[in-house]
């Protein structure tokens, strides 16, 4: 998915939890990333992480999802080879989702 590059400040707390964050995906992939490759692959839950973004759960199929921020449901076009996650924005309220895909059932 193409997307603007999006400036987001940081404050030094937020940094601080950012880098908590990189060391607990670190240690659950049991190998230290560099940065540019933790900002790739875990900058959208990091964001969910500090509360700048929202995580939504889709199960595999499924095509509509309702959004955490202003609770109205929108269509997701999901690509053909799925990724682990989808970073869209609510056409609605235009908050940043992260869409977490899984083949579970919902569980918190
Ligand atoms: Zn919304």
């Amino acid at each position: 998915m193409k997307r603007d590059r999006k400036n987001i400040a940081l404050s030094s707390r937020e940094k601080a939890a950012l880098e908590r964050i990189k060391r607990s995906y670190d240690r659950r992939r049991e190998r230290r990333s560099d940065w540019g490759d933790f900002l790739i692959k875990a900058l959208p839950f990091a964001l969910v992480a500090l509360g700048i973004y929202h995580e939504v759960k889709m199960r595999r199929g499924q095509s509509m999802v309702i959004c955490p921020a202003c609770e109205r449901e929108f269509a997701v076009a999901v690509p053909a080879s799925m990724p682990e996650e989808l970073v869209v924005s609510c056409p609605h309220c235009e908050a940043e989702l992260v869409i977490g895909v899984t083949d579970e059932e919902y569980s918190d």
